[in-house]
This record gives C-alpha cells, sequence and structure tokens, in this order.
C-alpha cells in the first residue's frame, strides 16, 4: 500500500489527484488489476467526475453545500455539514488498471474532496 500526502487549502475543495494516483500505482509495480483509492478521513471524500471543464467542480460543491445546510445538528464538533458530505461523496474508488495504467473514460479525473479544511490528508492506495 502507498500513501499519499496532501494539503488542502479551503473549507470546502475538489483537488484533482489523477497524476499523482498514477504516479503511485507506477511505484506498486502491478500492471494489470484493480486500483483501490480510500481516504481514511471522515470529513473528507473521494470521487470521479469530470475534470475538463473547472465549472463542474464548482456545480458539485454548491450542490453539495446546498442539500447539506448548517441545521440544529447534535454532532458537538459543528461539522455535521462535512461528515454528511463525506458520506454523499464515499470514501473509496476503484479503477480498473491496464498495461500499468489508470483506465478512466475521456473526461474522468480522480478528486478528493476536502469538506473541512484547510488540513493536511492522507490518502491510501492499493493494488488489488
Ligand atoms: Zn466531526
Amino acid at each position: 500500500m502507498k500513501q499519499l500526502t496532501i494539503k488542502t487549502h479551503a473549507e470546502i475543495e475538489l483537488i484533482d489527484v489523477t497524476d499523482e494516483v498514477q504516479a503511485a500505482l507506477k511505484g506498486l509495480g502491478i500492471s494489470d488489476g484493480i486500483l483501490l483509492v480510500f481516504i481514511p478521513h471522515t470529513t473528507a471524500g473521494v470521487i470521479i467526475n469530470e475534470g475538463a471543464d473547472p465549472a463542474v467542480r464548482e456545480d458539485l460543491i454548491q450542490a453539495l453545500k446546498r442539500i447539506t445546510p448548517d441545521l440544529h445538528y447534535r454532532h458537538m464538533e459543528g461539522n455535521s455539514p462535512a461528515h454528511i458530505q463525506t458520506a454523499l461523496t464515499g470514501s473509496s474508488v476503484l479503477i480498473p488498471v491496464e498495461k500499468g495504467g489508470l483506465c478512466l473514460g475521456t473526461w474522468q479525473r480522480i478528486f478528493f474532496c476536502e469538506f473541512d479544511g484547510p488540513r493536511t490528508r492522507n490518502i491510501w492506495i492499493k493494488a488489488i
């Protein structure tokens, strides 16, 4: 397993980590299989979505904020919207690997999703 560490810069932010994941894949030494990208945090997630138009990221953030309003939540830490946003995005993605490369669609990129930043975060990558 490999660990990537990234620094986030905003409270809510979608960061394209496709190149970093691809580089980590090379270090794992598998040419065919499945790559697990797992986020070991409760207020950050991971998604695969369009990377060509940065507006898609902004729209995703806007929609996630809208469906997780700051209500009177019971969680004392005060970051329940971030926990809910993480539950909605999920904590892992699986990506097929062939000939040492990630098999992603033309417009697909892997995005680390920060929901309670800025922080230093980890990404765990395991080849299957
Ligand atoms: Zn919390």
